[in-house]
């Protein structure tokens, strides 16, 4: 931020994000992505409620949240596609906090496939896991943002909602309905000041990132390693984003900073997208 007095220079004050002693949910949180939010948020002062499917995982998130940032952590574990256990979670969350600030919507993404090879079974895992599972956080927090006239919702998406990628036919799919959910509750809850937006990330280096790289190289032969190689030299900053990049831009529009944005995607994606 840049501030003028009567000097001739500007000089530079430090955003601060206002985020110190809110409380945020950050869903699928014990690596990645998620994980790499947690910590963002902590570091600003923010309580934490996780969770995520591996309890092991987790925990070490809860104890380097704990013993690097001092705020509080509950976690819980538990997939996230389940409606009743996120409604649970929520409730125990705001039994804990008495209050829920911010909510962070993620979830492992749908398995990597070509059209044809789809299953109808895959398609509803991918609902119910990147689509539904965010209307069941949105259902169970709202009502608590709106007591207390303000709120954030984050979800976490991909850039395959601004730009498909062939052989992930049901994130392309199934993460444009998020976009369709994301505008229209901004639009609903905006007199309550709770701000909605999604963040779209590019390639991240994540085991989710190995795990595409692993199933494209089985599809079009070659090694994990080469694909990786030829997608880096395909994105305009000729790499991959750490999950601390994303985390950057999930932490911003929690944050008072981002206060007049709601309803929007913001890719963070190194270039990848190239339309207008
Ligand atoms: P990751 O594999 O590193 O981490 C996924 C996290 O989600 C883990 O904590 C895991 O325990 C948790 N999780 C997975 N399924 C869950 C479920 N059903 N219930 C509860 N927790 C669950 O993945 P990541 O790279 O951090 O990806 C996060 C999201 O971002 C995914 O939806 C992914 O598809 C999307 N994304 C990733 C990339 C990338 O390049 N890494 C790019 C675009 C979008």
């Amino acid at each position: 931020m840049v501030c003028c007095d009567d000097r001739t220079d500007p000089i530079l004050i430090s955003m601060e994000t206002g985020l110190r002693d809110r409380v945020a949910i950050v869903a699928a949180s014990s690596k990645g992505i998620g994980r790499a939010a947690a910590l963002a948020l902590a570091a600003e002062g923010t309580h934490l409620a996780l969770c995520a499917r591996n309890s092991d995982a987790l925990e070490q998130v809860e104890e380097e949240v704990r013993r690097t940032y001092g705020v509080s952590v509950y976690a819980d574990t538990f997939d996230v596609a389940d409606d009743l256990r996120v409604r649970q979670f929520v409730e125990a969350v705001h039994r804990r906090y008495g209050r829920i600030d911010i909510c962070v919507t993620n979830a492992g993404g749908p398995p990597a496939k070509l059209f044809l090879e789809t299953t109808m079974p895959e398609w509803d895992n991918a609902y119910q896991l990147n689509l539904r599972s965010i209307v069941s956080f949105a259902h169970a927090v709202l009502p608590y943002m709106q007591q207390r006239h303000w709120g954030r919702v984050v979800t976490i998406t991909s850039m395959t909602v601004k730009q498909p990628v062939p052989e992930l036919i049901l994130s392309n799919s199934v993460r444009a309905g998020v976009l369709g959910l994301v505008r229209s509750l901004a639009t609903q809850f905006g007199p309550d000041n709770i701000t909605i937006n999604n963040v779209a990330p590019g390639y991240t280096a994540t085991d989710r990132m190995k795990e595409l790289a692993q199933s494209k190289a089985q599809m079009a032969g070659g090694t994990a390693a080469q694909y990786e190689t030829e997608i880096a030299q395909s994105i305009p900053l000729r790499r991959f984003a750490q999950p601390e990049e994303i985390a950057d831009a999930i932490v911003w529009l929690a944050s008072e900073r981002a206060s007049y944005i709601t309803g929007q995607t913001v890719l963070v994606d190194g270039g990848v997208y190239r339309g207008l």
